[in-house]
């Protein structure tokens, strides 16, 4: 069984809830409309798609798929509220954000464990980060909603009207508090779409969002397939689009959206360099880069996909790594002890598997942990590749799996050169005793996030995001306001 200590260490520093100890409490409905103006209508097409649990591979609930004519009803109800949303007092405004973070504290175990159903991560992470980092996300930009003028001094901020948003399935509930609550501190109104096989937690927010009062059309929540994405995008009643998912997608909107007033952010791929050298406190960077590519299966953008370690250290390290790879749990997401839960859907566990081929036939060293993994549901046992190569497809690609490519290097212009080679650049993580290759490594890795010594850290207060082929501008922190604002002089 693991103990505290072996577990993946996984600090987001915010408020934990207790562990759900059984489902039964939970209430998912057999069937969910869309969330327009208030209230959750039928879809007009009367179309309906299964969510399952990846984990079982059971249907857990029907959801509506918006068509072009939802996508138009959701907007016209996100316009009409915009007026009477703008001219409410800022404070105001702020109270209902702070209601929505309070309400789903207190709906917190409902939240993980849905999370984890719907989408096959273990609950300790939806419990102990996800859904404590969507509530934080409420709670601090409530406090923006009526201090705007002090953000941007000497300017007028300006909202910018109806924000179509839309988001990936690695951390679905995470993802909408990242989305909507910077986005009606600001004033803005909000048609959101979640992706296709996490629907669930964004319509249990949809229910929150509701009991606490914000007025109707200010948030609706529109599930569907890549075209309701389409839809939302191309609609002409929209002034704003923030997109997180894929680069390939990414670059298909911001085509549609070349050309328009809309303005957007994109946060796209990662393949993110971890970098050890020699003087590291091996035994923590070894943690850290477990959790670092472990962590939420490896579907994380920022995930620590990449590892270079300096080679006097590189035999240490591997031996480690793989040793601590065969005390992690895969299994149950529900389970408290498990450490990587489900594949989230059967079309990634064939992207993984897929890059698990190449990986070999490219010529490199797989090495899996010799876990149990149950016989129903989508798993991939944590993975590590030697032996590859700059050019490999497995380390130049994003394969967004529990998948780690190990290179080694000698001098630190080699590490920086070989980090900086890849066409994303949104996180990476330096692990070394010396402040001062810290403070050089940072500065000269083109990401948009660097941790040192740690990884996978998120609070929000800090701006994330990428440069290249990550995306572009910034949410969180401050920076997460001016994506929801025209500033004028
Ligand atoms: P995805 O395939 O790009 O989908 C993202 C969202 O866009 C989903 O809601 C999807 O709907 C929708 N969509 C699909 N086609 C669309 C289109 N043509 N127009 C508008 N919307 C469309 O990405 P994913 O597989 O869900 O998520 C994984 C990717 O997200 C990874 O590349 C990861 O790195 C990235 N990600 C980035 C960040 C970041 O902050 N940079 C954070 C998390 C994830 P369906 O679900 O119906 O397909
Ligand atoms: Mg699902």
């Amino acid at each position: 069984m693991a103990t505290p200590e072996n577990k993946l260490a996984f600090d987001a520093g915010w408020q934990y809830s207790p562990a759900p100890e059984s489902t039964d409490h939970i209430k998912v409905r057999k069937r969910y409309g869309l969330f327009i103006g208030g209230d959750f209508v039928a879809p007009e097409k009367g179309k309906y798609f299964d969510t399952v649990n990846p984990a079982t591979e059971e249907k857990l609930s029907r959801v509506a798929l918006a068509s072009d004519a939802d996508v138009d009803k959701a907007v016209k109800a996100a316009r009409k509220a915009y007026g009477p949303w703008v001219r409410m007092k800022p404070a105001e405004r702020g109270k209902y954000i702070y209601r929505i973070a309070r309400i789903m504290q207190e709906r917190s175990r409902e939240f993980a464990a849905i999370e984890s159903l719907d989408g096959g991560k273990p609950i300790r992470e939806s419990r102990d980060v996800d859904v404590p980092l969507a509530a934080a996300h409420f709670f601090y930009y409530a406090g923006w909603a009526d201090k705007l003028e002090y953000a941007f001094p000497g300017r007028k901020a300006r909202p910018l009207g109806v924000a179509g948003q839309i988001i990936p399935w690695n951390f679905p509930l995470l993802m909408a508090a990242w989305k909507i609550a910077p986005a009606l501190a600001c004033g803005n109104t909000v048609v959101l779409k979640p992706a296709e096989t996490t629907p669930l937690t964004a319509m249990k927010l949809a229910e929150v969002v509701a009991d606490a009062g914000i007025p109707d059309g200010v948030v609706n929540i529109v599930t569907g397939a890549g075209e309701t994405g389409a839809a939302i995008v191309n609609h002409p009643g929209v002034d704003k689009i923030a997109f997180t998912g894929s680069t390939e997608v990414g670059r298909i909107i911001q085509q549609a959206l070349a050309g328009t007033n809309k303005k957007y952010t994109l946060e796209l791929g990662g393949k993110a360099a971890n970098i050890i050298f020699a003087d590291a406190a091996i035994d923590q960077a070894v943690e850290g880069i477990i959790n670092g590519i472990f962590f939420n299966q490896g579907h994380v953008c920022c995930a620590g996909s990449r590892l270079f370690v300096q080679e006097s250290v590189a035999e240490e390290v591997i031996q480690k790594l793989k040793d601590r790879m065969e005390t992690l749990i895969v299994g149950d997401p529900l389970d408290k002890n498990t450490d990587i839960g489900a594949i989230n859907s059967r079309q990634q566990l064939d992207t993984i598997e897929s890059y698990l081929a190449i990986g070999q036939g490219e010529g490199g060293e797989m090495y899996q942990s010799s876990c149990p993994v149950p016989d129903k549901g989508y798993w991939c046992r944590p993975t590590l590749f030697t032996g590859v190569s700059q050019s490999n497809r497995v380390v130049q690609e994003e394969i967004f799996g529990p998948v780690l490519a190990i290179q080694t290097f000698r001098t630190f212009d080699e590490a920086l050169t070989k980090a900086n080679n890849t066409p994303y650049g949104l996180s990476g993580g330096v692990w070394t005793d010396k402040g001062a290759k810290i403070f050089k490594m940072t500065q000269s890795v083109r990401a948009g996030v660097v941790w040192a010594n740690t990884f996978n850290k998120f609070d929000p207060t800090s701006p994330f995001g990428g440069y290249k082929e990550s995306g572009m501008g910034r949410e969180g922190g401050l920076h997460g306001l001016d994506a929801y604002l025209r500033l004028e002089a």
